[in-house]
């Protein structure tokens, strides 16, 4: 009875500090016990039961220390050690037999961290302790499941015969885990990106490495957005690899405040004056230096990163432009410009959260001007119209920005509430010289008259020299910007740009 007991102590016992009390409790029982019958003239042994307690005790807890090793304790299913090992051993077991193919799936809960957060911890515990269940159900005895990490769970097959049989598993399991699960009354609706990788047992065999690569083959279906599994190819692993370290980089960046704005003056053609400015992001980063938006913002975009980068965005550069406004006086008043990436516009709160920036930083919506480009307005087309109408409901100006360059539809082009068509640098540049320089001629003219018959004004991006500049001027377009103006410049240096020129003014 009392080795029994020492059992059921430390089992249930799920803290040290438990544990000790348990034992003292017991233990202190015991003593008590055999002392008063003791007093009463009675006589029961103590140190035999104190010994089965102990050691029932001790190797109870030896054994729970081993399974805690290689379980996990919400869904009792094998952890990412264990099923490391059994692949690992897998391939000891094979190596004096002939090779086979094995599978590992990688599959990773959508949205768990916003159940989490949304509906609380005890719901999140629910859900994945149901899909343990559900994926359970439809394994047999050579698929082996384990939990790897928070929400991601890990099946390994073998012998496999045809792969594409494992990815039509693959696509079963991924519906028979998108059925809604009931909690509280409340339906909670999940999905699960999944990666796939395949390796033959034999010399070269890496259990380890075999989970590692389907869980790169997950990330990558997350990065494309694809609902179907991915199955893992060489090369996707040194690519992760940078692009990881560079998301990792961004997050840091962003918590340490590591970006800033620079600022590159649109002049006005016909009186040479700044007419206003491009907000153009930079990351001055701790450990990689200086990089410039091209090489993060498609990362930022793919991580979602740049839904707060782009509200940080957009907060400094109403900001500035309002401290620029009560500095420089100036009629027509500055406006500032700023890029809007894909992911910024079909972010759902886009118009409100511009609102809350323009009212905190005291601006009227017409000293902003958002640039997009065509490629984003035309997954949707009457969508993108609905919201650019709505932005300009809050008087915004809109631009659309590398006009020529991405996928458009001109019978939608005078449907888009835009102001602005900014003519792409690719074609300003090769307008003057090289081989087909004639034809560059004629698309800006072209894309010029284009803005001008459908009332929008226009800015030229990249004017690189005076040559460029008159051929703008004689087709009458009215603002351009390039390195012969100025290139980007911090805000310090923008602001003595605008001093030189209020001064000369004067
Ligand atoms: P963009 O919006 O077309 O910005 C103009 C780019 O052309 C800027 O590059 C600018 O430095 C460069 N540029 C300006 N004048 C000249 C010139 O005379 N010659 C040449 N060769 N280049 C010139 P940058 O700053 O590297 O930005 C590249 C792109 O990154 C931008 O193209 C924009 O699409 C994106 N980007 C920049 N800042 C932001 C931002 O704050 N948010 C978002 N979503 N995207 C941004
Ligand atoms: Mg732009
Ligand atoms: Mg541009």
């Amino acid at each position: 009875m009392w080795s029994l007991l020492g059992g059921v102590v430390v089992w249930r016992s799920q803290r040290l500090w438990m544990l000790g009390g348990n034992v003292i409790i017991v233990v202190a029982g015991l003593w008590g016990l055999c002392f008063l019958l003791f007093t009463q003239g009675g006589w029961v042994p103590l140190v035999p039961p104190l010994l089965a307690f102990l050691l029932s005790g001790t190797s109870v807890l030896a054994y729970k220390t081993v399974y805690q090793t290689y379980h996990d304790p919400l869904t009792g299913l094998a952890n990412r050690r264990s099923l490391e090992r059994k692949l690992q051993h897998l391939n000891h077991q094979n190596l004096n037999q002939c090779s086979e193919l094995v599978a590992v799936l990688f599959i990773d809960v959508n949205r768990f961290k916003s159940i989490n957060d949304g509906l609380g911890h005890q719901a999140g515990d629910y859900l994945l302790i149901t899909l343990s269940q559900r994926l359970q159900q439809h394994l047999d005895s050579s698929q082996h499941l384990g939990r790897v990490g928070g929400d991601e769970f890990a099946i390994w097959l073998k012998p496999v015969k045809d792969k594409q049989e494992v990815v039509r598993f693959a696509e079963k399991l991924q519906q028979v885990l998108s059925q809604p699960l009931y909690w509280q009354g409340q339906e909670i609706y999940t999905t699960v990106t999944v990666g796939i990788s395949f390796e033959e047992t034999g010399k070269n065999f890496h259990g380890p490495e075999l989970l590692r690569y389907a869980d790169i083959a997950m990330h990558k279906a997350k990065a494309l957005n694809s609902s179907r599994p991915q199955i893992f190819e060489p090369g996707m692993d040194t690519q992760a690899v940078q692009r990881w370290h560079l998301e990792t980089d961004l997050r840091l960046g962003l918590a340490q405040k590591e970006f800033q704005l620079y600022y590159q003056p649109i002049i006005s053609l016909k009186t040479g004056k700044i007419a206003g400015f491009e907000a153009l992001v930079r990351w001055n980063s701790k450990t990689r230096g200086f990089i410039s938006p091209g090489a993060f913002i498609p990362v930022a975009e793919e991580t979602g990163l740049i839904v707060p980068l782009g509200e940080w965005i957009l907060t400094e550069a109403c900001r500035q432009i309002r401290e620029w406004h009560e500095r420089f006086p100036r009629n027509p008043a500055l406006i500032m410009s700023v890029n809007l990436s894909g992911r910024q516009f079909s972010q759902p709160n886009l118009v409100k959260q511009i609102k809350t920036i323009l009212d905190s930083a005291g601006i009227e919506g017409d000293r902003l001007k958002l640039e997009i480009t065509e490629s984003m307005m035309m997954n949707d087309v009457e969508a993108a119209i609905s919201l650019l109408n709505r932005l300009k409901g809050l008087g915004l100006r809109l631009s659309i920005d590398d006009f020529g360059t991405g996928y458009s539809s001109l019978s939608y082009l005078h449907r888009f509430p835009v102001d602005t068509l900014k003519v792409d640098k690719s074609f300003v540049g090769r307008m003057e010289d090289g081989k087909d320089s004639h034809k560059y001629f004629q698309i800006v003219r072209t894309i010029i008259s284009l803005g001008h018959n459908l009332d929008l004004d226009v800015i030229a991006e990249g004017i690189e020299t005076e040559g460029q500049m008159k051929v703008l001027e004689s087709l009458n377009c009215e603002f351009g910007q390039g390195y012969l103006f100025s290139r980007p410049l911090s805000s310090e240096n923008a602001e003595a740009l605008l001093a030189e020129e209020n001064h000369s003014l004067l």
